[in-house]
């Protein structure tokens, strides 16, 4: 009787953290109508090239399983989605990265990576290695420095530039179009100009992907003409304005976009703007998706799942997300840039200047901080 009842309260206890380990209930979706089969998580089947857009939240992470089983995982999101996307990868049955690759040092990027390193064994890391000061890229780089390839070797770090190029498996080319020397220098944000931008071609299909890059990297790849088409685009920064422009969807000419954004980012990701320029493409967003499953078999036809029934189709995943910055900004009347009120890193109380509003400092002449964009 004694043994019965254990096993009852074992049986509950299960229920009860299975219960607990359901993903949160999302944000309140319109009617679930989606050509989008849902799947969940699992290995990639043998000879599939598979790519996964993970839902980190506001961030990116997208994580390759090449046809012969060799890894690629490109970025982690934010450190404190590092653990969930450790479980992921174990539920897609990852035992190793081969290549880790930051694109960019931004925390939305490297954050959850760090994680990564201390969970899995790791060959190769990529990263554009441009002189940046922050707490977690100094955490990543240690983290790095910890690593063990599956040999119990430390891995290799690799400092990334335009011309790399891998063929991780059998008819499947890697080849990096940025960032190139000398790096860009006092762009609006030089971590997302100079982020790394890859594309990987295999039968049947090809990728873009463009970390968070703006205009000025932008300009620079059409100036070295390089080879932009594709078949699927990582959409850059989150869907932000100053990451997708109508002559860059003209040369990558994607049939499908992804944009990796978090439900209800204080930035207002992704930007009426772009998705207004997306108009007619498959627009996938983690937000709405959850995680994008695309895979490219033998029969070397693109198919699409995810696991979340986005909300009715194309209509509802083209709707912007609505900024959260209303009300008081702070400039700097130096560098004429704008914060809000609890950025962490507003100017001196001297240089401080007050706006009603992000538009009126913007007609004043002032340009956006990262706390207004976001990274
Ligand atoms: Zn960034
Ligand atoms: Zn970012």
């Amino acid at each position: 009787m004694l043994r019965m009842r254990c096993s009852l309260y074992g049986i509950v206890l299960i229920l009860l953290l299975l219960v607990g380990c359901a993903p949160d209930p999302k944000p309140s979706a319109p009617t679930p109508n989606s050509a989008s089969p849902t799947v969940a998580l699992e290995p990639a089947p043998k000879d599939t090239l598979q790519v996964v857009f993970f839902d980190v939240g506001q961030g990116d992470s997208a994580l390759v399983v090449f046809p012969n089983g060799k890894t690629m995982l490109i970025d982690g999101g934010e450190t404190d989605k590092g653990r969930r996307l450790v479980q992921k990868l174990g539920q897609i049955g990852v035992k190793q990265i081969d290549w880790l690759v930051a694109t960019h040092p931004h925390s939305d990027h490297i954050g959850g990576l760090i994680q990564v390193l201390k969970s899995l064994p790791v060959g190769e890391v990529w990263d554009i290695a441009m002189a940046y000061e922050s707490p977690i890229y100094r955490d990543f780089l240690l983290a790095v420095r910890n690593a063990r390839t599956p040999d119990g070797k430390r891995p290799v770090f690799r400092k990334v530039r335009a011309g790399l190029t891998l063929t991780p498996a059998r008819g499947v080319r890697v080849e990096a179009l940025a960032p190139r020397e000398p790096l860009l220098v006092g762009t609006r944000s030089d971590p997302n100009n100079n982020s790394l931008v890859f594309r990987i071609d295999a039968p049947g299909g090809s990728f873009l992907f463009t970390g968070d890059v703006e205009r000025e990297g932008r300009q620079r790849l059409y100036a070295v003409r390089a080879r932009l088409q594709a078949d699927v685009l990582k959409v850059s920064h989150h869907g932000a304005a100053n990451g997708t422009d109508k002559v860059f969807l003209g040369r990558v000419n994607p049939r499908v976009a992804v944009i990796s954004v978090g439900a209800g980012n204080r930035y207002g990701h992704p930007h009426r703007e772009t998705l207004a320029l997306l108009q007619g493409m498959r627009v996938y967003r983690t937000d709405w998706h959850g995680d994008i499953v695309m895979r490219l078999g033998a029969d070397k036809k693109l198919q699409i799942t995810s696991t979340r029934r986005a909300p009715d189709s194309a209509a509802a995943a083209m709707q912007p997300s609505k900024p959260r910055i209303a009300g008081v900004v702070i400039g700097n009347r130096n560098s004429k840039v704008y914060h809000t009120p609890d950025c962490p890193r507003l100017p001196k109380p001297e240089n401080r200047v007050r706006f009603r509003s992000a538009q009126e400092a913007e007609r004043a002449g002032y340009r956006p901080h990262a706390c207004v964009i976001g990274e």
